[in-house]
């Protein structure tokens, strides 16, 4: 079965259950002061939970454009190091608004995991929230018994607020879930361990596929839950997980959604991609393929790679993808650009704002390589002079705070200095260049910490929409006033 097929297919059965199919929702917020970036399939139907907005329909269901980049879910760190988290990535989902709850949310997913999908019963476990006393959360019993009527009891486990708690940032909607997992793992595999702490421990090949949430609170920006004005569901799939356990794959990076990217890599690079996990090249490959999907549809929304928000954002994953094919790819000049006509060629067909945006998302990328490879050059030219300063003086550490002013204020990436001074022999001090990073981080916390608010509707969008560069962040706080 081919990726389209996958997607076609999930929506084409929430059709079957009366479910309005609606499109994606932009990746880029413009009007919500508490998140930069859709970080699931819900982002856009804030107001339907909270009661503020009617639905079309009780029941929708569509494939929602996802960055987990920022904020409460952050991601980036992990891309390209492991084999199933993605910047950008696409949430499946079905929703009831007040409509059906528990009972029919499970049924149908086991219902199109195991009928539609085929996927082998024995290889699914599910898990419940176990109950959290801190916030006088019960155990979810009823999600219990409904798994029960469908999978041995063996096979359903508790998990506790982390993972089985669902919040979509600081503030805002949240209720218990239950997620479903799937065992990739051949029976080979399967014989030398077993037991289900695999499952909330990280299996590589034990992945979460499906996150059922029951959203019954709101949790209010002083951090108090208060119950919903009524009960909904909220699902969220990861397509790209669902792909590769349906194509018989052990990575997202081996389905129909990147080979195709990947191919094209490899011809430009001339290097070959075997699909390592802790191979440098093959990291420095995921990550470009990855990254490409996130800022091209990220610029194909409307939000330009800047040096501040959500656009600094942006050009970091730009910037990330850009180092890493520079440092273990060998790409000295621009290349990444060229990669957008083969995601029109697969994902046009479906989101048409990347086929009408390709040729502005290809010039702004091959702009944003060139500046940043110069980055790279003067900045090796820095490096040099703080390495030979060290030499001078006959010490083995570059100061932690220089590499530290080299990443932070001209964005010369840290490894980038660490791997020069291990061919000279030298060493970056660590404990220096940590207690700068501890520092940044204390300031950008302070900023964000003056910016959860609760969501309010104070006022509609205007009907003449003037362009997201325009609206300015104090544009949303006439919009959205903080409760406190
Ligand atoms: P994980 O525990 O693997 O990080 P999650 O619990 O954070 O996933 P949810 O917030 O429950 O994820 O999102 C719903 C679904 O979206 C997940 O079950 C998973 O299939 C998918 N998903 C989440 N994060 C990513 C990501 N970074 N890349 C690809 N798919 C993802
Ligand atoms: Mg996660
Ligand atoms: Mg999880
Ligand atoms: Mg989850």
């Amino acid at each position: 079965m081919t990726s389209q097929q996958i997607r076609q297919q999930f929506l084409d059965f929430f059709e079957s259950k009366e479910h309005l199919i609606v499109p994606s929702a932009p990746i880029v917020l413009k009007d919500d002061p508490t998140l930069m970036f859709s970080n699931s399939g819900m982002t856009q139907f804030k107001d339907y939970f909270l009661g503020y907005k009617t639905p079309k329909s009780p029941r929708i269901s569509d494939t929602q454009k996802c960055l987990r980049v920022s904020g409460k879910h952050n991601d980036l760190d992990d891309v390209g190091r492991d084999t199933y988290h993605h910047t950008m990535f696409e949430m499946l989902g079905n929703w009831s608004f007040g409509d059906y709850f528990k009972k029919e949310a499970i049924s149908w997913a086991w219902e199109l995991l195991t009928e539609v999908y085929g996927i082998p019963k024995e290889n699914i476990y599910v898990t419940i929230f176990e109950g959290d006393a801190s916030e006088n959360l019960e155990r979810d019993q009823e999600a219990y018994n409904f798994w029960k009527e469908h999978i041995d009891e063996s096979r359903i486990i508790n998990g506790n607020k982390k993972d089985n708690f669902w919040e979509m940032g600081d503030s805002g909607p949240c209720g218990p879930c239950s997620e479903i997992h799937v065992d990739l793992r051949t029976a080979e595999e399967k014989a030398q361990i077993s037991g289900l702490d695999l499952v909330n421990n990280d299996h590589p090949q034990v992945v979460e596929i499906w996150n059922l949430v029951f959203m019954e609170f709101n949790r209010k920006a002083d951090g108090s839950l208060e119950r919903l004005p009524a009960q909904h569901v909220d699902t969220g799939m990861g397509f790209e997980r669902l792909c590769m356990a349906l194509q018989g794959k052990s990575s997202n990076y081996d389905t129909d959604v990147f080979t195709p990217l990947i191919a094209k890599v490899e011809a430009l690079s001339g290097k070959k991609y075997t699909g390592i996990l802790e191979d440098e090249k093959d990291i420095a490959i995921r990550v470009v393929v990855d990254h490409i999907r996130g800022v091209s549809f990220a610029i194909a929304d409307g939000q330009l790679p800047s040096n501040g928000g959500a656009g600094y954002v942006i050009r970091r994953i730009l910037r990330r993808a850009i180092s890493y094919s520079y440092r273990f790819l060998g790409m000295k000049e621009p290349f990444l650009y060229q990669l957008v006509e083969v995601l029109n060629n697969q994902m046009g067909g479906f989101f048409p704002e990347i086929r009408k945006q390709r040729t502005l998302v290809s010039e702004v990328i091959k702009e944003e390589e060139n500046s940043f490879l110069r980055t790279i050059e003067t900045g090796l030219v820095r490096l040099d002079n703080i390495i030979n300063e060290t030499l001078k003086k006959g010490q083995k550490d570059l100061p932690g705070e220089q590499v530290f002013e080299l990443y932070d204020t001209f964005g010369f990436p840290a490894d980038l200095s660490r791997i020069i001074a291990e061919e000279k022999q030298l060493t970056v001090d660590e404990q220096g260049f940590e207690a700068e990073m501890a520092k940044q981080k204390q300031r950008s916390k302070k900023d964000s910490a003056a910016k959860v608010y609760d969501w309010v509707v104070l006022e509609e969008r205007p009907e003449t929409f003037v362009g997201y560069d325009q609206m300015a962040a104090e544009t949303y706080i006439t919009r959205y006033r903080k409760i406190e």
